[in-house]
């Protein structure tokens, strides 16, 4: 199973780096066509998007590898590190658009409202819109937030690039050649914007912050209904690296119960957990009725 979720990773990346290429390449000729700042900002975007991709690839293959005994946890973290790499060139991405709109504001520079250039960068968002969509039903069909954000991701840039194209058309219209320049940091700042999400969805996985409320609502309910003969369940953590949960409790039983029996009920209850969360790896500290805390997971 995991392998199979692997390899769909592995052609979504593939496939979100051949498209991010192509549109890459037809956004560039809009920008050199138009000599429009704010279509190179929009082409800069894609440059964000290929890296995105490539650097994706290597983190779900490098993920995906067994745990050794050098990293007995496994290679989870690593998506969370891919980040911070797209992290750093969203920030030369947004310091190079800066400048160019800064400069092209002080001293505005003439462009051509050309048809060619325009027409290519529609093409090159409808492109975007059919794999964000395709993305964000695939996400929706695995289960993975990770895709359909990717996918959502994609369908605001579509939305930039129709913005930056009405703005260019009225900006040639109208002459006021600055809107060229003004709409070329407004891409700038959507960029920062989304560099910003994304470091901190990985400061959140590298600092073991908890599952969302409502898993671990989940979580506790599945112990709860699982645990018969035990009587409770306390110091529940959790956190997730990646695709893989970490889940940790105690749980409490009668001092006489055999290792035997009580092994039984952790085995129970971690063969429900597994199917509730795909991904799950669960350690249970059996203690006796002595060390109860009265508080916790109640034992139905
Ligand atoms: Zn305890
Ligand atoms: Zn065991």
């Amino acid at each position: 199973m995991a392998t199979g979720r692997t390899s769909v990773a592995v052609k979504v990346a593939f496939g979100s780096l051949a498209v991010g290429l192509l549109v890459l390449a037809l956004k560039a000729f809009a920008a050199w066509a138009t000599g429009s700042i704010a279509l190179y900002s929009d082409a800069l975007e894609s440059v964000v998007n290929v890296v995105t991709a490539a650097v994706a690839l290597a983190a779900v293959r490098l993920s995906a590898r067994p745990a050794d005994a050098s990293l007995p946890y496994g290679y989870h973290k690593a998506e969370y590190f891919s980040a911070v790499i797209i992290g750093i060139f969203i920030a030369v991405a947004a310091i190079v658009i800066f400048r160019e709109a800064y400069s092209g504001f002080v001293a505005p520079r003439g462009f051509r409202l050309d048809p060619t250039g325009v027409a290519v960068s529609i093409v090159a968002s409808a492109l975007n819109a059919v794999w964000a969509y395709w993305l964000i039903r695939l996400g929706r069909q695995e289960k993975s937030p990770a895709l359909s954000a990717d996918g959502r991701h994609l369908m605001t840039d579509v939305v930039s690039t129709l913005g930056v194209l009405l703005g260019v058309v009225l900006a040639a219209t109208t002459g006021w050649t600055q809107l060229d320049a003004i709409l070329a940091a407004l891409v700038g700042v959507t960029i920062l914007w989304s560099g910003w999400q994304l470091i901190r969805h990985s400061v959140i996985g590298l600092m073991d912050v908890a599952v969302e409320p409502r898993t671990l609502t989940l979580i506790r309910e599945i112990i709860s209904a699982n645990a018969e003969g035990a009587i409770e369940a306390h110091d529940i953590r959790t956190r997730q690296a990646g695709k893989m949960m970490f889940i940790e409790f105690h749980l409490v039983v009668h001092g006489a119960m055999s290792v035997e029996t009580a092994h039984g009920i952790c085995d129970r209850i971690e063969a429900k957990l597994r199917e509730a969360v795909d991904s799950a790896q669960i350690t249970i500290h059996v203690e006796p009725e002595s060390k109860a805390k009265h508080s916790g997971i109640v034992v139905l």
